[in-house]
């Protein structure tokens, strides 16, 4: 499980580039996007036109995920309805659903891109399916950490370990060869040492890394 506990802090960028990296490592991979009410899947990967709505088989009522270089792709951006406007019970009942028809094949990794925060759908999925481990995206600044600290514990009570920490847009390397901390630094530190967490990874601005995403084709695949 990718989880952050606030928006816009790069979780599903990470989420992404991680499978393709794990893809490239030669490991089969597949991504559930598991946000119903904004699902960024089908922005951040573009699958050629035509190949990208999912279909159900109709004799085995399961559902065919989308593949794009090898990687098996589920999001609800991917179906006719795009993005939806329900009450929890209903959308926590349409990702298990989407999770547990979804005919996915022999995987080595099946990675779940969380919504934020930490709500109904959390608890379906961590109800519906074993999930190994959580990483945990967030921001340098300051106010991300009480959210943080909310999401570890969260996955605690599921009985998931979180086994890394990634501090994105921790810092940029200016023109000039200087190394700029434009939110400050220590708070990635201050969450590993705190909950133990065995990995902190530190990940750069980049403007690569939005520019792929914008385009549908993820950094790690581009570059
Ligand atoms: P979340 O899933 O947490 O809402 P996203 O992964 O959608 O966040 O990222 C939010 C925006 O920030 C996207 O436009 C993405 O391309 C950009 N972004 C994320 N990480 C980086 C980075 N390290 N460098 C530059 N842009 C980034």
């Amino acid at each position: 499980a990718v989880a952050s506990c606030k928006g816009g802090v790069g979780k599903s960028t990470t989420c992404v580039n991680l499978a393709y990296t794990l893809s490239q490592s030669g490991a089969r991979v597949g991504i559930f996007d598991a946000d119903l009410y904004g699902p960024s899947l089908p922005i951040m990967v573009s699958p050629e036109y035509g190949k990208s709505k999912l279909v159900m088989d109709p004799v085995t009522k399961e559902l065919q995920p989308v593949e794009y270089e090898g990687v098996k792709l589920v999001s609800f951006g991917f179906t006719t309805e795009g993005s939806a406007m329900m009450r929890g019970p209903m959308a926590s009942g349409l990702v298990d659903q989407m999770l547990t028809t979804t005919d996915w094949g022999d995987l080595d990794y099946l990675l779940i891109d969380m919504p934020p925060g930490t709500g109904d759908i959390h608890l379906t999925v961590g109800q519906s399916i074993p999930i190994t481990c959580a990483v945990i995206v967030t921001t340098p600044h300051k106010l991300a950490y009480a959210d943080v600290a909310k999401g570890i514990r969260m996955f605690a009570r599921l009985n998931v370990p979180c086994v890394g920490v990634v501090e994105n847009m921790s810092y940029f390397d200016g023109d000039d060869g200087k190394r700029y901390f434009p939110f400050g630094e220590g708070s990635g530190e201050r969450i590993q040492s705190e909950f133990a967490i065995p990995h902190l990874v530190q990940m750069p601005i980049r403007e690569e890394v939005s520019s792929g995403s914008d385009e549908g084709v993820p950094c790690v695949v581009s570059d």
